[in-house]
């Protein structure tokens, strides 16, 4: 199959690199397992592949389109680098032929003047190749260099690597070492259950969740006829988002609005947010379970708006039935925005639609809350009977990730 996206000939194949960490024993085979399984789920909407493990490696075959799937394997957690990868039979004399045309197409397409430090590096697999490693690192230079003015040879950090591997029954050529975002595979770490806003900071806490290894479920507020069917439907857009790290999200859509009117028309106006997120903590931990989540998150930030105080981050928490987890607790906005922009939530985070939280907001807020105001508060309410009318109304959505 030919690929159009570049140069004449397509690459076979894509070499996947990961982190070593965690891997002693046992864990590294569930850890491979996962990360093989991840990669296949990632590709599955650009090409079905064909997946081997080498040693330390991932070498990925798709059908078809290899660039964009290896665009893909770019966003799967565990992987630190990827490189599209030019096969051929495993002889010294097609490897170099083939190696020469990959490195000029490549140095057609960036233009320059300035001279690169240049190496070769080659692996065997196939210890009965007539040729050990570094005599094929200087066979293959010696016939790629000429009629390259730009290269020059330099064997420590080049700027340029040409990567050779060499199996029984063929060899791959690459050049290009593409990062990934490192972490763990999703799934190794368990599930967590990640109360999502439309604001900007809970998907990048998401994100950073799933980088770690857990398998994020989603559940967000939502108080209809207050907050409009677009508000739900920018959370749903941020969980597809968030679908190209982890391919299959599950998101629960609760409605909030009993549980608004009864805090606002009962409770000191000045507690209204914090006990709103009481309520939310509560509502999640019983989600949490159904779903075998071992914890939840928030895109909770220290200091960063009034209900967010120490003080009041212990009122909240004490409604919680599992820890709760807060990736960007140290953040600064400023790098919970970069990193939004970065993940490619962003965009939709910007866009003007209000949350639940804008609902009935109280004129000053407490800023120091009381743990026993909280509880006095709620004995005047139907705690229970809340949880259960909301919970009965939960609406299920499974969000996948887009061709
Ligand atoms: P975000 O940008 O994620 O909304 P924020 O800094 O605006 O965060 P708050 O609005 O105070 O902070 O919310 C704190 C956290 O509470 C959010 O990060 C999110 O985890 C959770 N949360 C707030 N509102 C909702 C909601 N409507 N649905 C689900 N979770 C929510
Ligand atoms: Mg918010």
């Amino acid at each position: 199959m030919t690929d159009v996206t570049r140069g004449t000939s397509a690459p076979e194949m894509v070499l996947v690199r990961y982190g070593e960490l965690a891997l002693k024993g046992k864990n590294r085979s569930s850890f491979e397992h996962a990360l093989v399984r991840n990669l296949r789920a990632a590709a599955a909407p650009v090409s079905k592949v064909r997946i081997d493990v080498w040693r330390g490696r991932i070498a990925v075959f798709p059908e078809r389109r290899v660039h964009e799937v290896a665009e893909r394997l770019r966003d799967v957690f565990g992987v630190v680098t990827v490189s599209p990868a030019w096969g051929v039979a495993p002889e010294a004399e097609a490897i170099a032929t083939l190696a020469r045309e990959v490195l000029h197409e490549t140095l057609a397409r960036t233009p320059g003047e300035h001279a690169l430090g240049f190496r070769v590096r080659a692996r065997r697999s196939d210890k009965r190749f007539p040729l050990i490693s570094t005599e094929l690192d200087r066979y293959v230079a010696e016939r790629v260099l000429p009629g390259t003015q730009r290269l020059t040879v330099r064997l420590d950090d080049p700027e340029l690597e040409l990567g050779i591997e060499v199996h029984e029954k063929r060899a791959y050529v690459f050049l290009e070492r593409l990062p990934g975002p490192g972490g763990l595979p999703v799934g190794t770490l368990g599930r967590v259950m990640c109360l999502i806003s439309g604001g900007i900071d809970s998907p990048v806490a998401a994100w950073l969740s799933m980088k770690r290894g857990a398998r994020v479920s989603f559940v967000t507020y939502h108080s209809y006829p207050y907050i409009g069917e677009a508000s739900k439907r920018k959370v749903v857009e941020l969980v597809q988002r968030l679908a190209r790290y982890q391919p299959q999200c599950r998101l629960y859509v609760v409605p909030f609005t009993e549980i608004q009117t009864t805090i606002r028309d009962s409770a000191p106006e000045p507690y209204r947010t914090v006990l709103y997120r009481r309520f939310m903590q509560r509502l999640a931990s019983r989600l949490a379970v159904r779903e075998r989540c071992k914890a939840l998150v928030t895109g909770e930030s220290l200091g960063q708006v009034a209900s967010q105080t120490l003080e009041n981050i212990t009122c909240i928490q004490a409604a919680a039935e599992l820890p709760v987890l807060r990736p960007l607790i140290s953040y600064d906005k400023e790098e919970t925005i970069a990193l939004a922009r970065r993940i490619g939530t962003f965009d939709v985070s910007v866009l003007p639609e209000p949350d639940c939280c804008t609902v009935f907001m109280p004129r000053r807020p407490m800023i120091h809350g009381k743990l026993e105001v909280c509880e006095e508060a709620e004995a005047q309410l139907d705690v229970q009977g809340l949880v259960e009318r909301a919970l009965a109304g939960v609406e299920r959505i499974d969000v996948v990730a887009e061709d």
